[in-house]
């Protein structure tokens, strides 16, 4: 698989799509990880196919780019199938905790890609109602793309988070500007997510099962078993095998065998740089 986007860092292709979008290219849809991960990471995630999972795009806490389909293909991200036939999906990383803040690498990287896949796709604006029934039933005009949230078509999910979400007419203000040739100086200042949990510290680790989620799906994946010797079960729990799972890991890797998957472990499981 070939990256669309010169701005991708990342190509990690994921096997949950469903081919080539039977609809053109009308949508975005903008979500968040709920993990400050790198955009490898989270191509690690959906290169699983027990993930079930998957966007086109992903922007790591660090600003990197990660493609895991090809823009023409349909993603499972928005739980709709009319919406992902139609949306590029970028999964962007963000806090586990509400308001589920984006960094301002994040942001600004998300900006870039928007910017970009608009110039490659000839589209020349961006549009955000900020209305449901309104986004969906507008006819957009060929050179239109509309924003629309996985949170219109999943009653159970937040998804942005409100950080992102609020930050939407923004989102698209800054891609207009510079769609139209405007110099932008800067983003206008985004507050800035701070990383309460470095990266995945076992101090965090009990109370963000999203995260442990994660970190039991890579161990898994790289077959490293539980302390009764099979493979992991992914409970979103820390327990004892995955912290046996981790430890074995830590060993073979040249770490300290402490459990505590700090960012050396992490960048170290993740194959991140
Ligand atoms: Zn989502």
């Amino acid at each position: 698989m070939i990256a669309d986007s010169k701005l991708v860092s990342v190509v990690v292709p994921s096997p949950n799509h469903s081919g080539k979008r039977i609809y053109s290219l009308t949508r975005v849809s903008v979500h968040c990880v709920v993990g400050q991960v790198y955009a490898s990471s989270l191509g690690n995630m959906f290169a699983s196919a027990g993930y079930e999972a998957s966007s086109n795009y992903g922007v790591g806490f660090d600003g990197s780019i990660g493609q895991y389909l090809p823009e023409s293909y349909r993603s499972w991200c928005t739980s709709s199938y009319d919406n992902d036939n139609r949306a590029i999906t970028i999964e962007v990383a963000s806090d586990t905790f509400e308001p589920y803040r984006v960094t301002e690498k994040a942001y600004n990287a998300l900006i870039k890609l928007l910017v970009d896949i608009c110039r490659r796709n000839g589209k020349k604006k961006l549009i955000w109602f900020g209305d449901k029934s309104k986004s969906l039933n507008y006819q957009p005009k060929s050179d239109e793309l509309v924003m629309t949230v996985h949170r219109w078509f999943a009653a159970n999910k937040a998804c942005p988070g409100d950080y992102l979400y609020n930050l939407h007419p923004q989102i698209a203000a800054e891609v207009n500007k510079q769609l139209g040739g405007t110099t932008v100086t800067t983003a206008k200042k985004t507050e800035t997510a701070t990383l309460t949990f470095n990266y995945l510290a076992l101090s965090g680790y009990t109370n963000v099962p999203a995260q442990v989620k994660m970190l039991q799906r890579l161990l898994r994946d790289i077959q490293y078993k539980g302390k009764d010797g099979k493979e992991l079960t992914i409970n979103s729990k820390f327990d004892a095998n995955t912290d046996y799972a981790v430890r074995q890991f830590q060993k073979k890797n040249g770490l300290t065998a402490d459990g505590i998957v700090g960012a050396a472990t992490w960048k170290k499981l993740t194959g991140a740089k």
